[in-house]
Order: C-alpha cells, then sequence, then structure tokens
C-alpha cells in the first residue's frame, strides 16, 4: 500500500519499521495503545468541551495502562461492576474521581462502592431505589432519562433509561425513601451521528430541573458518552467539533447557573488510540476466492465486529499494484469466525502482516480466549 496514503499518516503513529520490530519484539497479535493519541484525545475532549468533568468510561477499554494515563493527566471514571471499581482504584483513583453509571447495579458492587466512597451513581427504577436504600443510603443520585437514539448504532436506550416524564416522580420517589436525589443523566447511543439527540435531551433535562424546582436541588448534569470516533469524521456536521459547536452554549449555560456538568465519554478517547498489528498464518482458495487466516478474530479484538458493529480497515505491510477481493478470517475452529469478506487486498503471503487502526475502543475490552487463542497482548507507546 502506498505509505503516503492518509489513512496511515493520520492513524497509524510509527513507521513500517517500528512495526516490523515491534512485533520482533512482541510477537502478534498485537494491539498497540498509542500514549500522545490518548492523551491527544483527552485534551480534544476537553477544548471542545471546556468546564466539562471527564469521566471515562472503562467499559470502552479497561487496559491498566489507559487507566493510569488517564488518572495521571486527571480524569475521572465511569464505572459499572465491582470489578471495574476495584479495577480502577486498584490504580490509585481516589472514590470521588469515578460514577457508578450502571442504572441496574449488584449488590456486591453496590456493597464494594459504599465501602471505599464510590458516592456518585445513576438510576432509572423503583426497585433499584429500594435496594440502594437497604445497601446505600448516602449515595447521590443521578435519575438516567431515556434518549432518542436517532442514528446511533447502539441505542443504549433500549435497556436503559427512565420515560422523561417520569423523571420528576423518581427523583421526588428517591427524596421520599430518604434518599439523595443529586442529578440527571442520559445517553445517546454509540456512537451518536446526530447531535439533535443531544440537544433534545439537555432540553429535557431543563424540563426536569424546572419541574422539581423547590423541592429538589439538582446540582449535577450527565451528559453521558457517545461522542464520535474524531478521525472518521474531521469535518462535517458529524465531527466532534460541529457537536461541540452546537452543544456548548447549552452546556455552558449549565456551569454558569452553577451545575455540575459531567461526560462519560469512551470511544472518542480511547477508539483512535489504538492499532492492531495481526499476522497472516494460513492461506487457502475456496471456491475461487482467497481466505486468509489470521492469528487474530472475532473472538478476540475483533469481538468490536459482532458485538460494537464495527468495521475496520486493513493496511497489510506487503504493498503491491495488483489488489483482489479476498476474505479475512480468525484463527479459532468457529464458522462464524470471519474477520471480513470481499476486502481489496494484494496478494498476502504466509507471515505477512496486517494493520488496522482505530480499533481502541470495545475490542480487546470484549475479547475471549476462547479455543485457546489468547487475547492480543497490549504495548503502550
Ligand atoms: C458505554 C457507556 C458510555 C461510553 O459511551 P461511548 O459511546 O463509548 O462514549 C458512557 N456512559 C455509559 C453509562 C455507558 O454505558
Amino acid at each position: 500500500m502506498d505509505r503516503t496514503n492518509q489513512v496511515w499518516e493520520r492513524a497509524i503513529p510509527v513507521s513500517e519499521e517500528e512495526i516490523i520490530s515491534l512485533v520482533k519484539q512482541f510477537d502478534t497479535p498485537l494491539f498497540v495503545v498509542s500514549e500522545e493519541k490518548l492523551l491527544q484525545n483527552y485534551r480534544a475532549f476537553q477544548e471542545f468541551f471546556p468546564g466539562i468533568e471527564i469521566f471515562y468510561a472503562v467499559k470502552a477499554n479497561p487496559h491498566p495502562f489507559i487507566i493510569r494515563t488517564l488518572k495521571e493527566i486527571g480524569s475521572s471514571f465511569d464505572v459499572a461492576s465491582f470489578q471495574e471499581i476495584e479495577l480502577v482504584s486498584s490504580q490509585g483513583v481516589p472514590p470521588e474521581r469515578m460514577i457508578f453509571a450502571n442504572t441496574i447495579k449488584r449488590k456486591k458492587g453496590l456493597r464494594y462502592a459504599r465501602q471505599i466512597g464510590v458516592n456518585l451513581m445513576t438510576y432509572d427504577n423503583e426497585e433499584e431505589l429500594k435496594k440502594i436504600a437497604m445497601v446505600y443510603p448516602e449515595a447521590q443520585l443521578l435519575v438516567r432519562i431515556k434518549t432518542p437514539s436517532n442514528g446511533s448504532r447502539a441505542n443504549l436506550s433500549y435497556k436503559f433509561g427512565a420515560e422523561p416524564d417520569m423523571a420528576p416522580e423518581l427523583l421526588l420517589q428517591a427524596k421520599n425513601m430518604g434518599l439523595k436525589p443529586a442529578g440527571i443523566s442520559f445517553h445517546v447511543g454509540s456512537p451518536c451521528s446526530n447531535v439533535n439527540n443531544y440537544l433534545y435531551s439537555l432540553q429535557k433535562v431543563r424540563e426536569i430541573v424546572e419541574k422539581v424546582s423547590g423541592e429538589i436541588s439538582i446540582s449535577v448534569i450527565d451528559i453521558g458518552g457517545g461522542f464520535p470516533l474524531s478521525l472518521y469524521e474531521e469535518e462535517g456536521e458529524g465531527s466532534l467539533e460541529a457537536f461541540s459547536k452546537a452543544i456548548n452554549p447549552h452546556l455552558q449555560e449549565f456551569l454558569k447557573d452553577g451545575y455540575r456538568v459531567i461526560a462519560e465519554p469512551g470511544r472518542v478517547i480511547v477508539g483512535s488510540a489504538a492499532f492492531l498489528i495481526t499476522k497472516v498464518i494460513g492461506k487457502a482458495v475456496r471456491s475461487g476466492i482467497t481466505w486468509y487466516y489470521l492469528d487474530d478474530g472475532i473472538y478476540g479484538t475483533f469481538s468490536a465486529i459482532p458485538f460494537d458493529k464495527a468495521a475496520f480497515r486493513f493496511l497489510p505491510l506487503r504493498e503491491s499494484k495488483e489488489e483482489l477481493p479476498a476474505v479475512l478470517a480468525g484463527p479459532t475452529c468457529d464458522s462464524l469466525d470471519v474477520v471480513a469478506e470481499n476486502v481489496l487486498l494484494p496478494p498476502l503471503e504466509l507471515e505477512d502482516l496486517i494493520v488496522v487502526p482505530d480499533i481502541g475502543a470495545y475490542s480487546w475490552a470484549s475479547a475471549t480466549n476462547f479455543n485457546g487463542f489468547e487475547r492480543a497482548q497490549v504495548v503502550m507507546i
């Protein structure tokens, strides 16, 4: 492939020689996290949304390197389970810098949150309030509302979120149970390509705040995650910049009125900060099409394909003018383990390397060791 290719230049922060030397040192499959890109993404988000507190969504990629790097730059964290709280805590993050942002919490997680003092959490139903009243009545509660998910790949208001009309009642209910309602949260779906989802949700937040004023003092607004992977959308209405232009005036108004405004970005922070190096370990021609078998697949880093409905670009190191349609398959014995069909690739040989950019989010996080194939090793450069 053409090394002056924009995709490579933008997405892969190292040269071809460095890729080869990384593979010599660590072998494949290798999941490479660029510290520089991670920090860049974090700072870009900060610049686009000034004054908003960032709670990185750990589920996007929980690798300790990532948690540690983000901790050091000042990030807070969105955690969803006992394990995530323990992980983030083990990296030295104090409990005030975590939000337990799962509206359906296991008691084990709740107990642990109380034990170490993770005070901020979300809920969206009455049964959860009862659970919180029993286990952690001192917690600060944010009611999560349902939002439109038009144009989002994963709808996060399908499984979660109270109808906005019900939110005032749920907040009052918390108060009447002796709990501490403190705010409102939402998540527009991930990734979200339609900024109107945020605008609609912020409007609903305004309405709820006004409706309960006098009874409950709302102090925290949580706008969730869902921000687009900026690399795919450098410009235009789907870009992070366009999102910030549209949303910011509303957020700044909340800030001016003394609210604490927080966000839980995952994908936009880590998505473009990592690339995968995988190797061709087998090759066969089946029904006239060449199949290349890779050492990583659907049960590994490419779990992003079934779970996150992700689409990736495959950049082979081998250069050739000729490109032919091929199938890329993973290493397991499951026939489901097909990574991509109809990919245009130069003729490849065994041991050839393929680099896959923008694979940092919801990929390594959901990988398994099915069939004995271990998850890709992670290195930070
Ligand atoms: C998954 C999730 C996020 C992160 O979403 P992104 O689209 O990756 O930014 C944030 N908050 C909650 C509650 C989530 O479930």
